[in-house]
């Protein structure tokens, strides 16, 4: 019976999913002929026909480690987007600076001063990402 395995679940600190009406939802897990509950704090989940023995709740810990985890992963690859972004940097800034001032240039000058400060953002804000990304 599925209702003494859920017990045996929660005896080792999970809290299992459950629907509005307070039923265990047993497709939390679901893999081929394998299906059962899941827990909302640290996202294992069993299938009530194997009724594996569980391991203690951890509260979530090894949940949140991952997501920290992915949180360093994204920003990492924010960061190396930035840094190729910011490599043109310095010739835009040159090309710039020639064309600054030279009449018939105007459109092209602000349209390479939009450029740098595009680039300029996505390099704030992938230090931003990187600097709260703990
Ligand atoms: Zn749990
Ligand atoms: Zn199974």
């Amino acid at each position: 019976m599925s209702d003494s395995y859920f017990k045996t679940l929660e005896a080792a600190g999970h809290t299992l999913q459950r629907d509005g009406d307070g039923h265990v939802d047993i497709f939390v897990l679901d893999v081929e002929n394998h299906n059962g509950p899941g827990c909302t704090t640290c996202g294992d989940a069993w299938c009530h026909h194997c009724q594996d023995t569980p391991t203690r709740c951890d509260g979530g810990v090894a949940k949140k480690e991952r997501e920290r985890v992915g949180r360093i992963r994204d920003a990492a690859e924010q960061m190396l987007d930035a840094l190729r972004a910011s490599q043109r940097l310095a010739p835009m800034r040159a090309e710039l600076d020639d064309i600054q001032g030279h009449d018939g240039h105007e459109k092209d000058c602000r349209q390479l001063a939009r450029e740098i400060k595009a680039v300029e953002k996505q390099v704030a804000a992938a230090i931003h990402a990187a600097t709260y990304s703990k």
